[in-house]
């Protein structure tokens, strides 16, 4: 399996970073426009909520994307923070569920990351963070 692992500070300018890496990570697999699309929205979705949420806008944060595939199978992306954590897992997986309303949110990153994904996991503790796994 080929592996990356990419640790950046909790900075919204390093969203774009996180999602270009992870494109450019895997161009061997020639992926088509709709699938760099999707995986461009996972990754600025998972790496957005733990840098807003996880870190609750602090910038000293520690992000870590780490991506697997192997030829013919499913690609792994998955997004860990070491802040907050998830009390309720079940309701912020809620279709329009945000915790952040004041912010205008709309409460859609986890449903759509779980639409584009074939599997999408997340495990949470509070106080110590979040990690997501997404397969595709
Ligand atoms: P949007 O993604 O549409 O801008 P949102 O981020 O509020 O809005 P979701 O991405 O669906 O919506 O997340 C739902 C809720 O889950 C968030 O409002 C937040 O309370 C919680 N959440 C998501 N990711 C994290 C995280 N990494 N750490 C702590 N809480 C999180
Ligand atoms: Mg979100």
């Amino acid at each position: 399996m080929n592996k990356m692992c990419l640790t950046f500070k909790s900075r919204i300018e390093n969203e774009a970073f996180a999602r270009t890496s992870a494109i450019a990570f895997l161009m061997p697999l020639n992926p088509s426009v709709d699938e760099v699309m999707e995986i461009k929205t996972i990754v600025a979705e998972a790496v957005t909520n733990a840098i807003i949420h996880g870190y609750e806008g602090s910038r000293e944060g520690i992000v870590k994307l780490e991506i697997g595939y192997e030829v013919n199978s499913l690609v792994t992306i998955i997004v860990t923070d070491k802040g907050c954590g998830i009390n309720d897992i079940d309701q912020c997986l809620q279709p329009l569920y945000t915790s952040k309303s004041e912010l205008e949110r709309s409460g859609m990153g986890m449903t759509i990351m779980d639409t584009f994904s074939d599997s999408f996991d997340v495990i949470s503790t509070p106080k110590e963070g979040t990690t997501v796994v997404i397969q595709k």
